[in-house]
């Protein structure tokens, strides 16, 4: 905490899309106070002034240890081994970043034993509502309705789908009371045959600036259900991904996501 009450708070990756839309966003908040900015070594922001007068420097470990928390939205290497410095030094972190592995998760399970993590595939309060309403509509609508999801991304995006389609398609396996990965189809090139009842399907195209788009579709005979989330700005994952930041510090060691900071669970 600083003197007036702010938390303390390290940015990994202050020169990409997300650092500095976090950061830019910081400054709108008297909650939170960005105490240290982390980059590689041959970022090209380094040494750069952000926030005022944090100097972005390539020390983790220095970062982490001027922050009551970190927030990284960097890449998966760099968030892995980022989880296991913080690990080691305890320290609350806010994680966006997207296309982890399994073994990558675990790595994250490891750093939740020992201090409190909020991690989201889409920090958006709308997104994370859209989550809910999709479970709730493959529920009701059960898995004679086919689900779809197509995703639109910026070309710069390395991942695909995004975390965020693989989030909804979750929501929507969850609705039919079934595990994701029996069901999923990512994509379909060639003869695939006809859609078997209950696969869900999810679908990237890449292009442009697109900050990310979502459509559920839910096909029933004779109608169809669309349920769709656009992005206009980072701001919106930015402003989520603060509010977590101040939510979580205090917090007892676990793994939480958005609908615990929003209390929607
Ligand atoms: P970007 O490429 O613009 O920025 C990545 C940043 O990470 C760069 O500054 C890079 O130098 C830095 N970095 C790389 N290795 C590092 C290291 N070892 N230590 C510190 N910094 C390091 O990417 P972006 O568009 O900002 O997206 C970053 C991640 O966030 C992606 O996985 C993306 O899918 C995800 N994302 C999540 C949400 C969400 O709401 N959860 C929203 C948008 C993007």
């Amino acid at each position: 905490m600083t003197k007036d009450g702010a938390v303390r708070v390290c940015v990994l990756g202050p020169s990409g899309r997300m650092g500095r839309a976090v950061i830019d966003a910081a400054a709108g908040r008297s909650d939170v106070k960005i105490s240290a900015a982390v980059d590689r070594p041959d970022a090209p922001g380094l040494g750069q002034t952000v926030a005022g007068q944090v100097v972005v420097g390539s020390d983790l470990r220095a970062g982490l240890a001027a922050a009551a928390v970190y927030v990284d939205f960097t890449s998966v290497a760099a968030t892995v081994s980022a989880a296991q410095l913080a690990r080691e030094l305890g320290t609350p972190a806010v994680i966006g970043t997207t296309g982890l592995s399994a073994a990558d998760e675990a790595v994250l399970a490891e750093l939740a034993r020992v201090a409190p993590i909020v991690v989201a595939s889409n920090f958006s309060l709308g997104v994370n509502l859209l989550a809910g309403l999709v479970r709730k509509a493959a529920q009701a609508l059960g898995p004679t309705w086919d689900v779809e999801i197509v995703e639109t991304h910026h070309r710069a995006k390395r991942d695909a789908p995004s975390g965020t389609a693989l989030t909804l398609a979750q929501a929507a396996a969850a609705g039919h009371g079934v595990a994701y990965d029996a069901v999923k189809r990512h994509g379909r090139d060639g003869d695939v045959g006809a859609r078997p009842q209950g696969e869900i399907g999810v679908h990237a195209v890449r292009g442009g600036d697109v900050v990310g788009e979502h459509t559920v579709s839910l096909f029933g005979a004779g109608e169809r259900l669309e349920l769709s989330h656009r992005a206009t700005s980072r701001t919106i994952f930015a402003a989520g991904a603060l509010r977590a930041t101040a939510w979580v510090v205090g917090k007892p060691p676990g793994r939480y996501d958005m609908l615990d900071v929003l209390g929607l669970r």
